[in-house]
């Protein structure tokens, strides 16, 4: 195996590392979506290409997300790049340091770190309109490029509660996504907000270092027993010498994901097995009549995100732990006041609230046609593109894991495998009709995102009776795909040039698309 060289993975750009002025194709983001994008880039004849990411090295939300317990809940096997097995996991439910090793490790293998810049903020993002190209300004100086391809991630940007006073708290704060190991936790008074899929992965494990521990429940989750076992030496033996077993495996895990679909998506009473499993762990979990009705959610199982857990439930009901409901009415100096007015003072506030997802940041930052912010573009109907991955007014540009990509019951690794393809074959068309640019009519993307809301109606997410992050502030599902991962890829599989307003080279060969004023220019 690969050592991994810390220089190879931190180096920012100094000397001979500084940004090229002009590139084909600029990725932002080095996450699971840049890094599989970079691989599949060269791989496919399109070696250049440059790698912007504001981290010190690739893994995006696992090189972020360092929280204590920090574990993936979609198996390892399935959450791995199809090109890349790692017969390396040691359980059936990775933790954090596997996978940024596993992503770190696949980076330095795959030879294309020398086209990453790690320390690199992207600040804005403009299309000239005359010269059919985007220019990527930085915090180290701009670069021209054709292309821009964005993965920045639609869980990246740590969205902080609108709590009054949170900013006078006078002891440690930090959110989940930005954990401060410098400070040690041993013997303090903790109070955690918020009891998401981050949340609950923290409390367990924080539990075990303080003196104390609040944890703040808005809405109470539906939690599954966490399947989660070391895997054992034959089935290591298996994914590393019979590479057969480990794709039976993840194919087996994939269709078995895949059986969940309908109750989501058809007919939330489906999932009725679910939700008696999720009752079960909390009778499991909790002997307290009273803490087992708290914890016990009002809504259909699978509106919002389901979590995994087998040690949530029996760390709430520890001695120093204390599940407040009555909601947060303020934040003073040395605690938080709950709505009951009964003040709770502490030396740490975690504030695991979650990301912000429907009004993503970068979207601010990149100006298509006519200076447009696409902030401005989704301004009204909320985040809208053509197969979650291009937009209309933002030519060339490509994003993965865009709007209604995510996923409520498999691996995201897929989707963005099945949007790089879309991508590779887009770049491919380019450049063997000498297109200039190409952007989705918005008539496409209307029809497109007409169907998906239509959709959204029948889905749990949108009749389940819960608030999630899925919804936007006009209750729209703009992050969910419907339907089933295959047929996302399947819509994916090449790249439909006639559904796109494109234009080419003046002397370039005559192409398919759409009799448009562009086209005829
Ligand atoms: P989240 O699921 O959005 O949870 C945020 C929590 O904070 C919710 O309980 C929310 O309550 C609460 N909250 C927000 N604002 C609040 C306020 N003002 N006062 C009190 N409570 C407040 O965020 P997350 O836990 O970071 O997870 C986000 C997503 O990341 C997950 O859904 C998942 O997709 C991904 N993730 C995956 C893993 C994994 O694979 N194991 C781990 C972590 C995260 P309400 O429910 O009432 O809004």
């Amino acid at each position: 195996m690969t050592q991994i060289s810390t220089q190879t993975i931190t180096g920012t750009i100094t000397g001979t590392t500084a940004l090229p002025d002009r590139v084909r194709t600029l990725v932002v983001g080095a996450g699971f979506a840049g890094l599989g994008t970079a691989i599949k880039l060269q791989d496919h004849g399109f070696p250049d290409f440059l790698v912007l990411d504001k981290g010190h090295s690739v893994g995006g939300t696992w090189r972020d997300n360092t929280y204590p317990g920090a574990a993936c809940d979609v198996h390892s096997q399935l959450y791995s790049f199809s090109f890349a097995p790692n017969p390396d996991w040691s359980r059936s439910f990775s933790p954090q340091p596997e996978i940024q090793a596993y992503l770190e490790r696949t980076a330095v293998e795959s030879g294309v770190l020398d086209r990453f810049r790690f320390g690199v903020t992207v600040q804005d993002i403009t299309w000239d309109e005359d010269a059919n190209f985007w220019l990527v300004d930085t915090d180290r100086g701009s670069v021209v490029a054709d292309v821009v391809i964005t993965g920045s991630g639609g869980l990246s940007e740590p969205k902080l509660p609108e709590i009054t006073g949170l900013e006078s708290f006078e002891g440690e704060v930090f959110h989940s996504a930005r954990w401060n190991h410098d400070y040690d936790l041993t013997g303090k008074r903790v109070a955690v907000i918020g009891t998401g899929a981050s949340s609950i992965q923290i409390v367990p494990e924080v539990a075990r270092q303080v003196s104390h521990l609040d944890v703040y429940q808005r809405t109470a989750p539906w939690v599954m027993p966490r399947k989660d076992r070391e895997y054992k030496r034959f089935e290591k033996l298996g994914f590393r010498f019979l590479p057969f077993f480990q794709r039976a495996y993840r194919t087996g895990i994939y269709w078995g994901r895949e059986c969940f679909v309908p109750g989501f998506v058809v007919n939330p009473k489906l999932a009725a097995p679910a939700r008696r499993l999720a009752l079960k762990n909390i009778e499991r979990g909790i002997s307290d009549p009273g803490l087992r009705e708290a914890v016990t959610p009002d809504y259909q199982i699978g509106c919002k995100r389901i979590l995994i857990s087998n040690d949530y439930y029996p760390a709430l009901e520890a001695e120093h732990v204390d599940l407040v409901t009555d909601g947060i009415a303020e934040i003073t100096p040395a605690g938080i006041v709950a709505e009951d007015g009964t003040t709770r003072e502490v030396d740490v506030i975690v504030v695991a609230t979650g990301f912000h997802t429907t009004e993503q940041p970068i979207a601010q930052h990149i100006k298509g046609r006519n200076g447009r912010t696409m902030a401005d573009a989704w301004g009204e109907e909320g985040m809208t593109a053509y197969k979650g991955t291009t937009i209309a007014g933002f030519p060339n540009l490509f994003q993965i894991v865009g709007p209604n990509t995510g996923l409520g019951h498999s691996s995201m690794v897929f989707i963005i495998e099945s949007q790089i393809a879309y991508i590779l074959s887009a770049l491919q068309k380019m450049g063997e009709r000498e297109i200039v640019s190409l952007e989705p009519s918005p008539e496409v993307q209307h029809a497109w995102n007409e169907d998906l809301q239509h959709r959204m109606q029948r889905t749990v997410w949108n009749s389940g009776g819960c608030a999630s992050w899925y919804l936007d502030s006009h209750g729209r599902n703009t992050t969910l795909w419907p339907r089933t991962t295959f047929k996302f890829r399947a819509l994916l599989s090449e790249f439909d040039l006639d559904q796109y307003v494109v234009a080419a080279r003046q002397d370039a060969p005559a192409t398919t698309t759409p009799d448009t004023e562009e086209n005829a220019a």
